[in-house]
Order: structure tokens, then sequence, then C-alpha cells
């Protein structure tokens, strides 16, 4: 066998599939078609569950240094300010990252693409699957090299992390269900001034549409999207400089442009894969599903999809895992995917309508709607939660189980853990409890309760244990998360609950481990 896994595509999924593999000890290769890395911002916002990997990764810092936190959106209608949102603190207390970050999509696959080198890997560029066949044990796949050659390799496993026109969905022949929005969109990232809150996202809505200006780094910098005005849709060589009268006539004659950087047109789809995986190929990112750039999640979703699939191959690579435990994968994404489809495309449709009464309601109550709502507290944490992806749950999967006791409004199995910071030693120092966690590994919180002193040996040394102890400074915090003590959370390396419960049952846990996770189970 050449190589463990074979990840296809060198975008972020698979450049964050390739380093999650990577630091688990996985031997993987990654490959690319193109030459080199993209130069290309596409995405530009970085949601808060993405930073939140990144820190485990190593590369948040680095991150946070290039980008800017978005403090907030500011709406303007019919070329008028309308309303401004705060966005600054939004998610305060549930995210070390409480943010959207604004970084393009370069920069995260050039920090992605840097730490492969701490795993002593690195893309193979100018290599192009092109053909794959799979039996019981392996893939055979084909890849065109730089100077036109063929080369074999066979792999355990395939991840498809080749984008929109995935040749690894194509050769299994899954199906790509969906279809393009009647729309045609321009993006040109620019150098212009104008009435633009500086810094800030600005979203102007108007009867025909909407333009929206994103502040990219350096002083005047923006990525301006829209729709191509209907007359302009059939011409073949559009530039930015056609569609510079109808972005003015919206966002005022002050506008004032110097530079466009990069200016391109393209049509989006919303679509799904029917399944994300054939026998021993994955879909993931775009591959398996793509939809409208509304809400920044595009990028994101994939990374999290590599960061959900990365754990699971790399314990069954290491035959530690039971294959059963790849078929969570499809199981727990495809219902993110789903849902992330139907709500993108609500919200699309409301901006790009051309209808009068739509038009009306985004000019004259859209803004002003938005605007109150976000003043409410309990609103803008549940926009948080859906926007930054840690509201993510999987409680449908095989792997949530929670136990009988634990009351509905505390975190349930299939929830990403939440945010605390604790004790951990009686009047000991305050910690960050996401940074005290390890995700190549399983980790057991236990609150308020003796942890096991023999640890679980299901489970070994892929264990980490955390103690909450009683301390009135943890209680608060502990009631803040609705998380009652006693209780134990069996975390899986991703975050997520496996199993949760009141008073610790090692009995319990080890069932868990031996039913859900199967570990040991087919060791080869
Ligand atoms: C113009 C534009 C603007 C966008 N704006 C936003 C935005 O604001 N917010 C947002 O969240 N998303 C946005 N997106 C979407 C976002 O860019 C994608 O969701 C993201 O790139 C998906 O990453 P990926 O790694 O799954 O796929 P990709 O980034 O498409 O990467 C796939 C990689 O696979 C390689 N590849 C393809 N076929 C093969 C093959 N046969 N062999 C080897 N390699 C192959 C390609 O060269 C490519 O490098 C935008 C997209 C576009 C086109």
């Amino acid at each position: 066998m050449d190589t463990d896994v074979l990840v296809v595509g060198a975008g972020p999924t698979g450049l964050m599939l390739a380093n999650q593999l990577g630091r688990r000890g996985v031997r993987a290769m990654i490959i690319d078609r193109h030459a080199g890395p993209a130069v290309q911002t596409r995405a530009l916002g970085v949601q808060a569950r993405t930073l939140e990997i990144y820190a485990q990764l190593g590369i948040v810092d680095r991150a946070l240094e290039l980008g800017k936190r978005a403090t907030g959106a500011n709406l303007w209608t019919q070329g008028r300010p309308a309303a401004r949102v705060p966005l600054g603190d939004i998610g305060r207390d549930l995210s070390p990252y409480p943010f959207l970050l604004i970084l393009g999509q370069d920069d995260n696959e050039r920090l992605l693409g840097e730490a492969l080198r701490n795993w002593d890997m690195a893309v193979q560029w100018s290599t192009e699957l092109v053909a794959l066949t799979q039996d019981a044990y392996e893939v055979k796949a084909t890849l065109k090299q730089a100077d036109g050659t063929l080369r074999e390799v066979t792999a355990a496993w395939v991840g498809g992390c080749d984008g929109a026109r995935s040749a690894v969905r194509e050769l299994s022949g899954i199906a790509f269900q969906g279809a393009p929005y009647e729309h045609v969109f321009f993006v040109a990232d620019t150098q212009m001034t104008g009435p633009m809150v500086p810094d800030e996202l600005n979203v102007y809505l108007w009867r025909q549409g909407f333009h929206l200006f994103f502040p990219m780094r350096g002083t005047d910098h923006w990525r301006l999207v829209g729709i191509v005005p209907a007359e302009l849709r059939g011409k073949d060589d559009l530039t930015f400089d056609d569609v510079i009268p109808s972005v003015a006539q919206e966002a005022g004659s002050e506008l004032s442009f110097r530079a466009c950087t990069w200016f391109s047109t393209y049509r989006i789809h919303h679509r799904r894969a029917e399944h994300f995986r054939d026998r021993r190929c994955f879909l993931l990112g775009d591959a398996a599903h793509i939809h409208s750039p509304v809400g920044a999640q595009g990028m994101n979703t994939g990374l999290q999809d590599a960061y959900n699939l990365a754990w699971k191959l790399a314990l069954v690579v290491s035959g530690r895992g039971g294959e059963a435990l790849l078929g969570s994968y499809e199981d727990e994404r495809i219902p993110v995917a789903q849902r992330l489809l139907r709500t993108t495309d609500r919200a699309f449709s409301l901006v790009v309508a051309d209808n009068l009464l739509v038009g009306l309601f985004r000019t004259r109550v859209l803004a002003k709607v938005l605007a109150s709502a976000m003043r409410t507290e309990r609103i803008r944490k549940v926009a948080f939660r859906t926007i930054s992806q840690i509201g993510i749950r999987y409680p449908d999967s095989w792997l949530s189980e929670t136990l009988s006791g634990l009351p509905h409004n505390a975190p349930q199995a299939g929830d990403r853990f939440p945010w605390l910071r604790v004790k951990m030693a009686p009047n000991g120092a305050t910690l960050d409890l996401f940074k005290e966690l390890d995700d190549t590994k399983f980790n057991l919180i236990v609150i308020g309760q003796p942890s096991p002193a023999g640890g679980v040996p299901s489970l070994g040394d892929l264990l980490r244990i955390h103690a909450i102890p009683n301390d009135p400074a943890n209680d608060s915090e502990l009631a803040r998360a609705d998380i009652p003590q006693p209780s134990f959370y069996l975390l899986r390396p991703d975050g997520h609950v496996g199993l949760a419960g009141i008073g610790l049952d090692l009995g319990a846990v080890t069932r868990y481990v031996d039913e859900r996770l199967r570990l040991g189970a087919n060791r080869t």
C-alpha cells in the first residue's frame, strides 16, 4: 500500500484533513491538480468553531494576527444608512473567539499548508486524479503528473476534497442533486473609498438586489459582491468597469474606485451529494455540498467535515477503531449539509428575489427587523450559535448517548461541549477548559465527583481525564452552561459529547466504548 489515506484536493478542506491525519500519525498523501496554492481570496469569513479548531492545530494566533475581527454590520437601504448590527463580541461567554474573523481563503490555505510541515507533509502539486477503482481492501488511483505521465498509487482510503466538480464523486458515480440559481454574481477585490463605514461589513439592500462590501486587509481594500444587472447578463467579456454604474447608483456617487485586483462572475448552485461515502472513498467540503455564500458557511463547513472524519479515520488506520466508526461520518454530516442548504437557500432567496413585494420588504422592513431583533441578547446568542457553527449537534448519531437523569436543558450527547473557564483544583487558577483538552484523544470531564483513579481500561492511553471540583467559582460557571453537579461528559476527539450522564458509571463508559466506538473491533 503506497499510503494510508490519499487526500485529493489541497483547498481548505483537503489541507485540514491532511493536517488532522498527520498530527495523529497517519501516513497521508495530498495531491492537487493545480501548480500551486490558489491566489484568489474567495471565502472571507472564518467562524468561531473554525478558530477553536485552529487553536488545537496551533495556527490560531497567526490567523488572528492576519485577519480583522468583524465589529459590526451596517445595513443601507436605497443608498441611505438604515441600521447597524454590532457584532464585536456577539458570542461573549460562548467561545474563546466570540466574533467572525475576516481572513481570506488564500491566507487560510497558506496557514494550513505551512502547518503540514510539522508532520513532514507537503502537497504534491500538478497531480490530478483521473481514474479510481476500489475493492474490499484498497483503492487504486491513477494520477496524471505535470509531464503528462500517469502513475498508479494504492491507498486504504480516499478523502475526496476536490471541490464542486469532484472527480472522486464522479468516478464513484455519486449524484450531485440540486440546481443553479437563476442570478449571475460578480465578485471583485477593489481599492476604493466611499460612504461605507470603514472596517465593518456594509450591506446595501435595494429593490432589485444587494451589494455587499467586506473590509479586507490594507487601506481602503474592499471585497465587493453583487448581482450582475439583468441587462449585462449575456455579456461574455464582462469587466468590473461594466458593473460600476450599478454599484454607484446604489452605494452613492461618492464612490471612488482606484484599483480592481480580481474580478470574476459566477453562478451559484445549491447541490448535495446523495451519499458522502462510497465504501473506501469519502466526500468532504464542496465535493459534498455547495450553496450560496450567505452566512460565510462554505469554507467553514468543509473544514469541519474534515475535523469530523479525521479522528475516525486515524483510529481505523491505526487498527484501534472498528470500521463501523466511519459510517457515522455521513450520518452526522449529511444532516448538517441538508440544514445548511435549507437555511442558506431561504436567506438567499430573500436577498436576491427581484419581485416588487420582496423588494419592498427588503428595503423597508428587513434592516429594521434585523437590527431590532439583534438587540435582544437571547436572539444574538441564537444567531451566534447558528452562524459560528458552535451550535452544530449530532443528537441522532449512533455515537451519541445520553444516560437517564441528565436534565433536558443540560448539554446532551452530540453537542459541542460548551466553553468553560474553571478551576481544575480547589483554590487553583481559573483555566480555559478548551486549552486543557487534547483533541487527539477522548476527554472525560468529571464534574463535582471523584474521577476514576485507574482511568478507563477500554480507552487506555486514548483518554485524558479532567476533574472539575466543587468550588464556588466553578458553581456559577457550570450553572451558566446549565451543567448539573455531579455529572460527567465523555468527549470525542472533535469536542462533541459522546456519552453524558449524572453519576460517573464506569460500566456505562466501558459499554459505550465497546458497543458504539467498537475500539479494537477490527484490528487488521
Ligand atoms: C467566487 C467565489 C466566492 C466565494 N465566496 C465565499 C465566501 O464568501 N464565503 C464562503 O464560506 N465560501 C465562499 N466560497 C466558497 C468557498 O470558496 C468554498 O466553499 C471552499 O473553497 C471549499 O473548499 P474545498 O477545499 O472543499 O474545495 P476547493 O477550494 O474548491 O478546493 C478543491 C481543490 O481540489 C483540486 N482538485 C479538483 N479536482 C482535482 C483532481 N481531479 N485531482 C486533484 N486535485 C483536484 C482543485 O484544484 C482545488 O484546489 C466562494 C466560492 C467562489 C468560487
